[in-house]
């Protein structure tokens, strides 16, 4: 599988979860791929040596920090913007402080990044947001700031690709529903409910997300752009 010789790949959150699926599966087919972490070294460090790829400590709140890496990060063939975090809860007892650096993280970051990484992508790239199936559904109370910062990703996706369209570079979004993590596992206390809304009852898994990520990425999705790729067990159906 060499898909992706030759082809420079960055991850943005590639230490855990998704984005160590991502990184693992890029490298798999052949890319030179580098990725990001903001808490987890350790985790970060042992995937860069099982791998070969290269861990860099860029937190995605830090929006110069995020367009600085882009840019020294040379042309890249591929950028996946993966970091995400969730602050769920009620809306009226919520730290406004830690809202606003779920959107620096969730919104700000994967915008900033494609831009940058745009400016100097070749014909052919690839930009891919992981957003979530709750860009499109939201069937429970505590998730709006969540929710409303992948629903953005929809609207970066459809705009960035007219954008870029013209230079031969896509953008999409791929919306996972519940897949199994250190931020949902499959063996946690929402299990129930989260099956209710399923018409496959299971967690789906990081290396599943990843595929949907390199079809994206490979020479087959070349006309695909501005669109959501939803992989959820037809939470959203
Ligand atoms: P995890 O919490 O398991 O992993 C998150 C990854 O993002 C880690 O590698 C983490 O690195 C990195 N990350 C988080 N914050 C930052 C930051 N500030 N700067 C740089 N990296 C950061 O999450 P998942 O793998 O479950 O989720 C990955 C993406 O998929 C997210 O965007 C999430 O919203 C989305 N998603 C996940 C779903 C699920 O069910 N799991 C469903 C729908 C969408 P570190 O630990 O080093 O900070």
């Amino acid at each position: 599988m060499a898909t992706f010789q030759g082809k420079s790949v960055l991850v943005l959150g590639g230490s855990r979860g998704i984005g160590a699926a991502i990184v693992r599966r890029f490298v798999a087919d052949g890319a030179t791929v580098t990725f990001t972490y903001a808490a987890s070294r350790e985790a970060a460090e042992q995937l860069a040596s099982e791998t070969g790829s290269t861990a860099i400590m860029t937190d995605s709140a830090d929006r110069n920090a995020v367009i600085a890496l882009v840019r020294e990060s040379g042309p890249l063939d591929v950028l996946v913007v993966n970091a995400g975090i969730g602050v769920f809860g009620d809306p009226l007892e919520q730290d406004p402080d830690a809202i606003d650096r779920l959107f620096q993280i969730n919104i700000h970051a994967p915008y900033h990044a494609s831009v940058e990484a745009a400016r100097r992508m070749p014909k052919g790239g690839r930009i891919i947001v992981i957003g979530s199936v709750n860009g499109e559904r939201i069937p429970m109370a505590g998730l709006a700031s969540y929710a409303l910062s992948k629903s953005a990703m929809q609207g970066l996706a459809r705009g960035l690709a007219r954008d870029f369209g013209p230079r031969g570079i896509t953008v999409n979004v791929v919306q996972p529903g519940p897949i199994d993590t250190d931020a949902t596992p499959a063996d946690g206390p929402m299990q129930e409910l989260l099956y209710g809304f399923m018409a496959i009852k299971r967690y789906g898994r990081p290396e599943e997300v990843a595929g949907m990520v390199a079809w994206l990425a490979g020479p087959e999705a070349d006309f695909v752009t501005g669109a959501m790729h939803t992989i959820d067990g037809a939470f959203s159906a």
